[in-house]
């Protein structure tokens, strides 16, 4: 076990979730501080359509977007886009049962593979009544949604955070809802995706030029976040090549070094599971290789002297 400055620090329990709009008839649904499980969701209202991008962890906070949305005025949703499988975005589904679920092939396939097995990660969280309400509509690469005139384009990214992803675009307004493709003050998470993968998925969202980017967690942000997201993964796969090239383990670089102008970004150890992700890379893994994610959280909790604190 190793003191480490950049343990994960017990924050004092989260804000509220607020609904922002970032567009006419699009909201962003956002939940501080970002941390572990404390997800975004996305919420595009139209005439008489609701398309929901994403839920939440736990039956509660589902239930408190499904209010926020019915305080809109608008009906609750008829479509309901998953951006990839990881249980903070997709066990608040159940909420939703009019919903269409839609999400990626290979999303929709790990949602029923994974079941609920981040539940076990965290078992004091109140999860409450949630399940895995898997995808009944999916698309291979591009899929185009409609909520009355707001038109939502999913595209096919991955493996980059996770082993497949969906950017949510929508041109005429120029918001990008980037599920954990971006993260906004919060660190970058690749454990079970790629740092090549997620470095060429950056690449493609950019030159989509946003002007608005809903985060995956954290707070509403531009460009500029995007371009910290890449900095990150950038510093993450040299430090993973020289460690390959020196002979050096993931631990032993986390221990060794420090997180600079990162430091202050949520969930900090998540360094260690990168590492393992990234250099395996840098030995040769293909992007989305499956890797065991077991270790690598117990890595993370090991090295870190505990479990994360998970606020959700
Ligand atoms: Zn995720």
């Amino acid at each position: 076990m190793t003191a480490n400055p950049h343990s994960p620090t017990a924050t004092p329990s989260a804000e509220a979730p607020a609904l922002t709009e970032v567009a006419d008839g699009v909201h962003a649904f956002l939940q501080p501080d970002g941390g572990w499980c404390l997800n975004n969701a996305g919420v595009l209202t139209g005439r008489d359509d609701t398309v929901l991008i994403d839920t939440a962890a736990t039956r509660g906070r589902a239930e408190l977007l499904r209010a926020m949305i019915a305080s809109t005025g608008a009906p609750p949703p008829r479509f309901l886009v998953n951006t990839h499988s990881h249980g903070d975005h997709t066990f608040g589904n159940a909420a939703f049962p009019e919903a269409t679920v839609i999400a990626q092939e290979g999303t929709a396939a790990d949602m029923v593979a994974h079941g609920l097995h981040l539940t076990t990660l965290w078992p004091d969280v109140e999860w409450g009544e949630i399940g895995v309400d898997a995808p009944t509509v999916t698309y291979r690469d591009r899929m185009t949604v409609r909520a009355g005139g707001t038109v939502a384009e999913l595209l096919h990214l991955g493996p980059a955070h996770s082993a497949y992803d969906t950017a949510v675009w929508l041109p005429a307004e120029r918001v990008l809802f980037a599920g954990d493709l971006v993260m906004s003050g919060v660190t970058p998470f690749v454990m079970t995706g790629s740092v090549r993968g997620l470095l060429d998925a950056l690449e493609t969202v950019r030159r989509l030029d946003p002007s608005v980017i809903v985060p995956g967690h954290g707070p509403v942000c531009g460009i500029e976040m995007l371009d910290a997201n890449v900095r990150y993964l950038r510093w993450l796969s040299g430090l993973a090549c020289e460690a390959v090239a020196s002979g050096v383990g993931p631990l032993e670089v986390a221990s060794s070094v420090s997180l600079g102008e990162f430091s202050e970004w949520v969930d900090g150890e998540r360094l260690v599971p990168n590492l393992f992700r990234a250099c395996a890379e840098a030995r040769g893994a293909e992007p989305g290789a499956v890797l065991d994610v077991g270790e690598m959280f117990g890595a993370m909790v090991k090295h870190y002297g505990g479990l994360p604190t998970c606020h959700a």
